[in-house]
């Protein structure tokens, strides 16, 4: 039995289509010095208003943060001048997840590093195909960014997207390493290869700070603004990542701030840590989604 039935194919197509479009505007709308909440903003309203809903908030990760930065509420922080932009959208229609990178330089110095990410992910597109081991992948990838003189991340993976999941459990690496299991042919995979220097330490930590949360689990909780603050969560975005932006209308002021402290404290929700190379090198990161074929894939993105 397929993995996915024609109408579900085709609302991922519809999912791919968007986010495709989409991110081909926004390399074109960001600028030094836009505010980034601006960024975040139009990339989300620009999905809606083709009639995708954002499958998690727009990620704007600059310079040595790889990944999972969004605006929170209110953000003052400008794209500064010279940076290295990466600009990480996702759509979903009907829960159908496809999922989005492209890096915009501001520093003619970093746009080799740029074109080396989307070379490794052509790399990744040019290697996939049903029944392969994910280290394949891995190991073209980081064959085709080592051969160019930079170096892979090598904790950040592509992975399978699903319904109402932006990872759905398989990882494919961007690193020789060794894998279980083989890709299936009708899984649906984010391939998306980071590049860093070679003098980099080639991995990401966690920083403090959470800008992208997602619900755990629907506990019962006494306070009542907590409980309308959740209920809102599971009927809005299910398992999806949001925002605190997305938030702000659900409850007076006054009382979200505790009701969000609330949720976190009891664990009914969790956030994503942002994702900074270990040594604060510059990082650049290009993703596609693809339906995997017996002979290789389709691009949805
Ligand atoms: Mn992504
Ligand atoms: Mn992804």
């Amino acid at each position: 039995m397929p993995l996915y039935d024609q109408e579900a194919l085709e609302k991922f197509r519809l999912s791919g289509k968007i986010l495709r479009e989409s991110r081909e505007e926004m390399r074109g709308y960001v600028r030094e010095n836009m505010s980034v909440l601006e960024v975040c903003e139009h990339a989300e309203e620009l999905i809606r208003k083709k009639g995708g809903k954002p499958a998690f908030p727009c990620n704007v990760s600059i310079n040595e943060v790889a990944a999972h930065y969004t605006s929170p509420p209110g953000d003052k922080s400008t794209i500064p001048p010279r940076s290295v932009v990466k600009i990480d959208m996702g759509v979903h229609i009907d829960g159908y997840v496809t999922d989005t990178a492209c890096t915009v330089s501001f520093d003619p110095q970093y746009d080799i590093m740029v074109s080396v990410a989307e070379t490794a992910l052509q790399t990744a597109i040019d290697t996939i195909h049903g029944d392969i081991s994910p280290s394949k992948i891995g190991g073209a990838v980081e064959t085709a960014i080592k051969n160019r003189g930079f170096q892979p991340i090598q904790n950040l993976t592509g992975h399978s997207v699903g319904r109402y999941q932006v990872h759905a459990g398989t990882s494919i690496p961007n690193v020789h390493q060794t894998t279980f299991g083989k890709l299936k042919t009708g899984e649906i995979y984010a391939l998306e290869p980071f590049v860093t220097v070679r003098e980099a330490g080639g991995a990401v930590e966690d920083l403090p700070q959470k800008t992208i949360f997602r619900l755990v689990k629907t506990k019962s909780t006494k306070n009542a603004d907590a409980k309308q603050l959740l209920k809102y969560i599971e009927e809005n975005f299910y398992t999806l990542p949001f925002t605190e932006r997305w938030l702000q209308d659900v409850l007076p002021p006054s009382q979200y701030k505790n009701a969000f402290k609330e949720l976190l404290a009891t664990k009914a929700i969790m956030g994503y840590p942002v994702f900074v190379e270990v040594t604060r090198k510059m990082v650049t990161q290009a993703e596609h989604t693809v339906l995997v074929k017996e002979d290789g894939c389709t691009v949805l993105t």
